[in-house]
């Protein structure tokens, strides 16, 4: 009978933890909110707000195809602002070309982003959101230039750019 439980428990125990890892990804975590009030509007509003591509990325954390954005070779001077609410979240002599398709750059405006873990996919990911009214902006990597060694994957789509 020992015998019997103390296998059942061997395959019991990988069982289990087989299904953690294949169910952890699958957790929704906390979806874009504003941490301003003015800023908490209902999905419904948003929608009304933005276009239905931008309202996928920045309110349903979605991903746009790489290379898809103009704003990837955008080569000018200028600052990148957050699509949903205007926030200034980076400056073009940040931007680099990281050849991933995304708009990239190693550092943002400081207080611009905020950061959480997501797990959409299996590996844990750094996503960054505006600061202000939560929109789902893109992922930090720390395999970018120096000096910070950080890459913030932008979705062109959670930006407007300013020439100066
Ligand atoms: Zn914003």
């Amino acid at each position: 009978m020992n015998q019997f439980l103390s296998r059942r428990t061997f395959i019991l125990i990988p069982t289990m933890s087989i299904l953690k890892i294949i169910f952890k990804p699958m957790q929704v975590l906390a979806s874009s909110f504003a941490s301003k009030e003015e800023w908490n509007f209902t999905k419904e509003e948003w929608k009304t707000r933005l276009s239905p591509e931008s309202y996928y990325i920045l309110r349903e954390e979605g991903t746009e195809r790489a290379f898809s954005s103009q704003l990837n070779n955008e080569k000018r001077k200028g600052i990148f602002h957050c699509a949903g609410c205007d926030l200034p979240l980076f400056s073009s002599d940040k931007k680099f070309d990281s050849g991933t398709g995304w708009p990239s750059f190693w550092d943002s405006i400081q207080g611009s982003v905020e950061t959480k873990v997501d797990f959409k996919l299996i590996v844990p990911r750094t996503e960054y959101h505006c600061s202000r009214c939560g929109g789902h902006q893109g992922h930090v990597f720390n395999d970018g230039p120096l000096p910070t060694g950080k890459r913030y994957c932008n979705n062109g789509l959670a930006l407007r750019f300013v020439p100066v």
